[in-house]
């Protein structure tokens, strides 16, 4: 029988949790977790992304600043802004959202920004940490999916855990997390040979492509655990997965809808993240 793997309920259990670990900290230490988001221009997706972190971690009681600056603002500019919230000890959490204009080099402003405030967790050094083994900040959306499993007990060690996807955001940090857990791990993209064939083999299988219903039936075993990352708009501008859901949950054991699945999860994991570097700033002051 198939389990759906419900990623509302779990954010809105784990955000509930959040806003008591957050009053307690505001009461026990008088301090508020302080998340900054900072928006380039004027991408309607990427407003709307915004806007969702933004009310998310109101909601939740942090500090939430949103940082709206101009399409033409400098890549000098952008640091600056960044190096302020760096010094800014009210905040814990720093993002930028992506995709960021042409003129601005991502790289250099993902690096700007503090390792230890790098909530997204994209920072080189909090990159590193991961394939280290040793993470600190991890990249929220693969960071959700591991609550997800780890929610519905499903066994990894020793598991076959395909991705299809190889993006920084995505499938390369989903492949270290699972890899930790002791899955056999296979990062597939688009130049993978026989695809379908490869993906036949997953006991866990996590699809990350961008293309709508892309995954059918014939590409998942048996029983196997589907999770799938894709959000994508069909043409009457509804939001669908990259995998064939209705006929993808009559072969798998669990499987994750769109919406509901893996994107509540998401913010949830960023205000997590930012809570925890919170709470390290008050073991600081202790010790
Ligand atoms: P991305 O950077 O565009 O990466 C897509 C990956 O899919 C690439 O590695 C690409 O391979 C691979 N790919 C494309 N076509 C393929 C094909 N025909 N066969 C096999 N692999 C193929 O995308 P992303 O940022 O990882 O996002 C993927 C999807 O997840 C999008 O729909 C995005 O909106 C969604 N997403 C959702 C959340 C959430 O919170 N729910 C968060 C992040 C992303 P190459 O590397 O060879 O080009």
């Amino acid at each position: 029988m198939m389990t759906l793997i419900d990623g509302k309920v779990l954010a809105a259990k784990m955000q509930k949790e959040l806003t008591d670990k957050v009053q307690k900290m505001k009461e026990t230490y008088g301090l508020v977790p302080g998340l900054a988001v900072i928006l380039v221009g004027g991408n309607p997706a990427s407003q709307v992304y915004v806007r969702n972190k933004e009310r998310s971690a109101q909601k939740v009681g942090f500090k939430s600043i949103t940082k709206r600056v101009a399409n033409n603002i400098s890549e000098e500019e952008l640091i600056e802004v960044i190096e302020e919230y760096n010094q800014d000890t009210s905040i814990h959490g720093i993002l930028v959202q992506l995709p960021l204009p042409e003129h601005i080099n991502d790289k250099k402003v993902i690096m700007a920004i503090d390792p230890n405030k790098d909530v997204d967790g994209f920072h080189p050094i909090n990159t590193g940490h991961l394939w280290n083994g040793r993470p600190t900040m991890v990249p929220c959306t693969p960071a959700g999916i591991m609550e997800l499993l780890a929610t519905y007990a499903i066994d990894l060690d020793g598991k076959h855990a395909v991705i299809i996807g190889r993006s920084n955001i995505v499938g390369k940090p989903m492949a270290q997390l699972l890899l930790a857990k002791n899955a056999t791990v296979t990062l597939t993209h688009s130049r993978t040979q026989n695809l379908s064939e490869v993906t036949k083999t997953a006991d866990i299988l996590i699809v990350a492509i961008g293309q709508g219903n892309f995954v059918t039936k014939d590409y998942v075993k048996k029983g196997a655990v589907v999770i799938d990352v894709g959000m994508n708009r069909d043409s009457d501008g509804k939001l669908i997965g990259d995998v064939q859901f209705d006929a993808v949950k009559d072969v798998a054991s669990y499987i994750t809808p769109v919406p509901g699945g893996v994107g509540p999860m998401t913010i949830t994991m960023l205000l997590e993240q930012t809570y925890q570097v919170a709470q390290r700033s008050v073991r600081h002051v202790e010790c």
